[in-house]
């Protein structure tokens, strides 16, 4: 159930208005169907601070919304829609263009072409979505169908399979920007995928990329990351998209909102899927818990210099969290990078302050599309996942730490 529906909390007032009766409850507030939207509207439109109107240019900033259909982007389109009428009401022009990227699934079982003509007909003539696909031009991108089939079928497990799906799914949005002129991308990702996105990526060696991967920002492919509904949890876009009136329901592909679904196989189980399964499991119960986890590593930055040789798990933000690590006195600290020596230095290092860890390093290049990127931590990750002492004793720690810094960004 999205929200937090209990009996007595329908009958409430709601907190916000103090007129009309409540329909659900959020973050411990019983809010009515418009204050519910107007608060997730708010929390969207507080991080487009960059994109409002600029009366001291005539240049237009283009940015680009990948659209999945799945809960979060689909939302994200319909607020920006309304955001961008609300300018155009208010001030007689716009802060951005927004162009609208159709994005189908590797598997070919999302049928674009019909969800894109609901598109267009809910959000009809409007000058602020255009460019719904990709030109026909630019298809030769895509490449032979079966050549990328074959690629894909090659690799050996299932992480490694959507991990390299991912990737070039990112840079074929990121190219498009490029070609289309757009100098951001407006990702959906609500706090719930952020933090999802957190814990899969380290756990994948790329901890480094978390500052543009989660945090607004600038990025190294030369277009900016943006994402407007961080501070919206999955559960409240699900409450949102069942209490908005319009078909906005309609335009949603998704096969089961709400908790996914444990696959009845671990050989096709993804670290993503696992990240999912967890996050949303947790968001029910303790969502802030999922906001920790996307407020920490929003606190993560480049470190000068890094541009350099930023992929390494051995060197810059990896050497410095082993260290950090280390300083704990934990059982096991697995570190992964390309690079075996640096990774020795590194373990001797660590070793010679004393630490009482085991340390492994796992070798995995996944910048690397010729050796085999299908390097499978699932198995290793598995009893993590369901240590649920482990887990509890990891968020205190994190909740701890972070009241530190309560007040500085709310
Ligand atoms: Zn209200």
């Amino acid at each position: 159930m999205p929200g937090k529906t209990t009996d007595g909390a329908l009958s409430e007032v709601c907190r916000r208005c103090k007129e009309n009766s409540s329909v659900l409850v959020v973050r411990l507030e019983p809010l009515c169907q418009d204050c519910f939207a107007r608060y997730v509207h708010t929390k969207a439109i507080k991080r487009l601070e960059t994109f409002r109107v600029n009366f001291h240019t005539n240049e237009e900033r283009k940015v680009l919304l990948p659209l999945t259909f799945g809960v979060s982007s689909t939302t994200l389109m319909h607020i920006l829609d309304l955001h961008l009428k609300t300018q155009m009401s208010k001030t007689g022009r716009t802060g951005f263009a927004l162009s609208v990227l159709a994005i189908g699934n590797a598997e070919g079982t999302l049928p674009v072409d019909g969800f894109l003509d609901k598109v267009r007909r809910q959000y009809p003539g409007d000058a602020a979505l255009r460019d719904l696909v990709p030109h026909a031009a630019d298809v030769r991108n895509f490449s032979d169908q079966e050549q990328l089939a074959s690629l894909i079928n090659s690799l050996p497990s299932a992480s490694a399979r959507a991990d390299v799906l991912s990737t070039l799914r990112t840079r074929l949005i990121v190219e498009h920007a490029r070609s289309a002129g757009c100098q951001s991308i407006l990702w959906g990702d609500s706090t719930t995928a952020l933090a999802e996105k957190t814990l899969a990526e380290t756990c994948k060696g790329r901890g480094f990329s978390l500052p543009w991967q989660v945090a607004d920002g600038k990025t190294p492919f030369g277009v900016y990351f943006h994402y407007p509904l961080r501070d919206v949890l999955k559960k409240e876009l699900v409450s949102y998209i069942d209490l908005a009136d319009s078909g906005l329901a309609s335009l949603v592909h998704e096969s089961t909102p709400g908790a996914t679904q444990a696959s009845t196989s671990s050989k096709n189980t993804t670290i993503d899927d696992l990240m999912k399964q967890y996050f949303e499991s947790v968001e029910e119960n303790f969502p802030s818990i999922v906001s920790n986890v996307v407020r920490t590593s929003s606190k993560l930055e480049v470190p000068a210099g890094a541009d350099s040789d930023p992929r390494c798990g051995t060197a810059g933000l990896g050497k410095e969290s082993v260290k950090a690590f280390a300083a704990h006195a934990p059982e096991h600290i697995y570190l992964t990078g390309r690079n075996s020596t640096a990774a020795a230095s590194l373990m001797a290092e660590v070793r010679s302050e004393r630490s009482t860890a085991a340390l492994s390093f796992i070798e995995l290049d996944l910048s690397s599309l010729r050796s085999p990127v299908g390097f499978d931590c699932t198995d290793k990750l598995a009893p993590l996942a369901k240590d649920k002492d482990l887990a509890n004793r990891l968020w205190d720690w994190t909740d701890k730490i972070l009241a530190r810094y309560d007040g500085a960004d709310g």
